[in-house]
């Protein structure tokens, strides 16, 4: 098919992308299980490694499953290309690496994945690169944050662990005074809840493990480019205005236009990084996102009736749900997530971390695992796991205090989960 804006998200998640296998007729995308791709002469050949014709060589830079997925993510998210990566991981390595340099910085939210907290405040100094970790709902404190060597800003749409709503159109705005591109990590939200491009992103970052794939079989991720930031605008972004080495002195943005950014990722980012999603999770993703706005609608219709539930429950302190009216999120909603604030958040325990603990074991249907975005209803006492490396101070400002739970609420009865709760609820008060 032909993608285009007359399609609705529901056509949009099945078919962007695909086509009839054009060698078999095979209705289903095949998983290309090959590694290389056969020139069809030398000419060919040449003209593919000097980027002047677009086609396949090496699975580590491009393949027809992978290209699938990264057409549908990037249609979804209203964006001009994609680029799948092995990792959630890997797309925030993927995202920053075209636009950071050793001395450059970016500002972050304080309320990230735990794993996200770790690889910008801790990893990415060996690259020589900084992360200044902001409250974003301070946004004198995030525009005051970023100075002459910030190259961009970073946050999650709907954020971990809290399931909190950063105000996208308001940080756009900041980003885009200081002519710096703005990253949204949309994992939580997925682009059924949310297209942070339409509120004004640069980039937007996945890990596909989680809703898109949505049964926990496989990692990956993506970063899709809006195509709308100028890189030339200045010299503050070299690798996509200036001219590249590696092939004769080309320069990305004046020859692809919107497509800088993909074709950077592809011919620069996974050649010589090579964070290359396999086509088998391609294929198990292609697959979660064929039913993903039904699955979202199921997980929100859920999380509320719990979130509800929770917080009239006298052993629960707070429930932190921004579909809740009690809220100070809530509001938020109807502005960047209209269809719902997605299925995750956190809730207090009275009696902190033991009744915590003792909570997660004594579940039957939540599993107790350092996951999100699955069919099956999860949960974790990020404290004592995810969030175990932060400080005191860290996790509370993260979200995770010691006395809070995060759960992703699955697709299953939400009344088999009620009941779960209320059973564990029993043991963990007694
Ligand atoms: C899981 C997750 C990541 C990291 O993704 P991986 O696929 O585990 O590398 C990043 N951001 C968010 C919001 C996540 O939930």
């Amino acid at each position: 098919m032909t993608d285009g804006p007359k399609y609705g998200f529901d056509t949009l998640q099945i078919h962007a992308g695909a086509r009839p296998d054009p060698a078999t007729g095979a209705r289903q995308t095949p998983i290309y299980q090959s590694t290389a791709y056969v020139f069809r002469d030398a000419e060919h050949a040449a003209a593919l490694f000097n980027l002047q014709e677009v086609g396949y060589i090496y699975s580590r830079l491009t393949n027809p499953t992978v290209a699938v997925l990264q057409e549908r993510i990037a249609t979804l998210e209203g964006g001009v290309g994609g680029v799948c990566c092995s990792s959630g991981h890997a797309a925030q390595i993927m995202a920053l690496f075209p636009l950071m340099a050793p001395g450059l910085n970016v500002v972050v939210s304080t309320r990230l994945y735990g794993g996200t907290v770790t690889q910008f405040s801790q990893t990415i100094k060996r690259f020589g690169w900084e992360a200044t970790f902001v409250d974003f709902d301070d946004l004198d404190a995030v525009k005051a944050a970023i100075d002459d060597n910030t190259r961009a800003v970073f946050c999650e749409a709907i954020a971990n662990p809290g399931g909190y709503i950063t105000d996208l159109d308001a940080i756009a705005k900041i980003a885009d005074e200081a002519e710096i591109p703005l990253i949204v990590d949309n994992t939580s939200a997925t682009p059924y809840l949310c297209r942070p491009i339409e509120h004004g992103a640069t980039l937007v970052v996945h890990s596909t493990t989680k809703y898109l794939t949505g049964n926990g079989t496989v990692t990956g991720g993506c970063v899709v480019d809006s195509g709308k930031f100028d890189w030339s605008a200045n010299d503050k972004f070299p690798s996509l205005s200036a001219p590249e080495p590696a092939y004769h002195g080309m320069k990305f943005h004046e020859t692809f236009g919107p497509l800088a950014f993909t074709f950077h990722g592809i011919a620069i980012g996974l050649r010589d990084l090579g964070m290359t999603m396999n086509p088998q999770a391609a294929h198990y993703t292609l697959m979660g996102t064929e039913t993903l706005s039904l699955r979202m609608e199921r997980h929100v219709e859920n999380a509320v009736k719990i979130a509800n539930w929770l917080e009239a429950d006298p052993r629960v302190d707070y429930v932190t749900y921004a579909g809740l009216e009690s809220s100070p999120y809530f509001k938020r909603v109807a502005q960047i997530c209209p269809r719902g604030a997605g299925g995750l958040f956190t809730f207090a325990v009275k009696g902190g971390y033991d009744a915590c603990v003792k909570l997660v074991n004594a579940l039957e249907i939540f599993s107790h695992v350092a996951n999100l975005g699955d069919t099956r209803s999860l949960i974790i006492h990020s404290a004592s796991t995810t969030h175990r490396q932060l400080t005191a101070d860290q996790q509370r400002a993260a979200g995770a205090a010691p006395e809070v739970v995060r759960v992703s609420i699955g697709t299953e009865d939400a009344d088999d989960l009620i009941a779960d709760l209320d059973q564990a609820l029993s043991k963990a008060a007694s």
